[in-house]
């Protein structure tokens, strides 16, 4: 009985494991046709809003519109685009998407602003990463300086040598780059010193905790302290209350990006922005 039990509980597993697999199979081969076809990948945009008040800069985020299980987020799909290595193809979409919209935008006569976008370790560890960069800046004619790729730190101190190379050739062809989600995992100051790189992105919890407690303020008024003495821009991302706001703005916080702004949004919606008729002041 109890071994009859045992094997139908086993049997059930298996069912269910069987049944994940397949799931995933078919996420898949979704994946891989969107990607090939170009169908249902879009990207949505949320701007970087400097402290006059005016858009700097926009951060290009991923979205898959799935034929049936409708928009999914990336933290649903990106790993295991990762898994499969799809997110080289992937990413180089991503990238040439996000290039190809930004000189649209300066065709239509809006002031230049920095676009980003995210990579994966895995396109990091691309020996193609930096000749698919310069061949979509060829492509699309954007000035490299207006492209900013946002790497982790997980990035950063993975393979910490031939990072570090790749990342000084990638800006000396003039693209900027970016640390994501400063603050969480390994985060030293010790190696910002030593890491070629433009910006810092404070990573949203400290920002949600700045009005709660002291010590996050503290966290990020040291950091604004060490970017401003090594030259670093800083955005505080996650912006979401005045109260917030407030806070950077007293600590001399030089861009944000949050939901107090902008979600998000389809590139349509970056027009108003653009046009200047969405400012703050503070
Ligand atoms: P991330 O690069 O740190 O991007 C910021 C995430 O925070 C985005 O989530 C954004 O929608 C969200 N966010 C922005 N403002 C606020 C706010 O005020 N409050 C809160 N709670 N959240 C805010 P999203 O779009 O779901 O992206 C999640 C992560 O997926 C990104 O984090 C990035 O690591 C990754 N990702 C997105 N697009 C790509 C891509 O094209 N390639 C790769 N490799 N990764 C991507
Ligand atoms: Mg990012
Ligand atoms: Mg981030
Ligand atoms: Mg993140």
């Amino acid at each position: 009985e109890a071994k009859r039990q045992g094997k139908n509980r086993f049997d059930f597993f298996t069912e269910k494991m069987q049944l994940q697999s397949i799931n995933r199979l078919e996420m898949e081969m979704d994946l891989h046709q969107a990607i090939n076809n170009h169908s249902g990948l879009v990207l949505h945009y949320q701007p970087q809003i400097s402290y006059d008040g005016s858009i700097v800069g926009v951060e290009a985020l991923v979205r898959w519109n799935h034929p049936t299980k409708g928009l999914l987020y990336p933290d649903s799909f990106i790993p295991l685009a990762e898994e499969t290595g799809l997110i080289i193809p992937l990413g180089d979409w991503v990238t040439l998407t996000a290039c190809k919209q930004n000189i649209q935008w300066q065709k239509s006569g809006y002031p230049p602003m920095r676009i980003s976008v995210n990579l994966s370790v895995k396109q990091f560890q691309n020996p193609h990463l930096l000749q698919n960069i310069q061949s979509i800046l060829q492509k699309t004619g954007l000035p490299p300086h207006l492209l900013e790729l946002e790497i982790t730190e997980t990035v950063a101190i993975s393979h910490a040598d031939l990072t570090l190379s790749l990342l000084n050739s990638l800006r000396s062809i003039g693209v900027r780059l970016a640390l994501d989600d400063f603050g969480v995992g390994y985060s030293s100051f010790m190696y910002l010193r030593s890491f070629p790189i433009d910006i810092l992105k404070i990573d949203k919890s400290f920002i949600r905790d700045i009005t709660l407690n002291q010590e996050s303020q503290a966290i990020i008024q040291a950091i604004l302290q060490v970017a401003k003495s090594l030259r670093f821009k800083v955005v505080a991302e996650g912006v979401e209350t005045s109260e917030q706001l407030a806070s950077l703005k007293k600590l001399d916080c030089p861009i944000m990006q949050g939901y107090l702004f902008s979600r998000p949004v389809p590139a349509d919606k970056i027009d108003i922005f653009l046009q200047g008729k969405n400012q703050w002041n503070y």
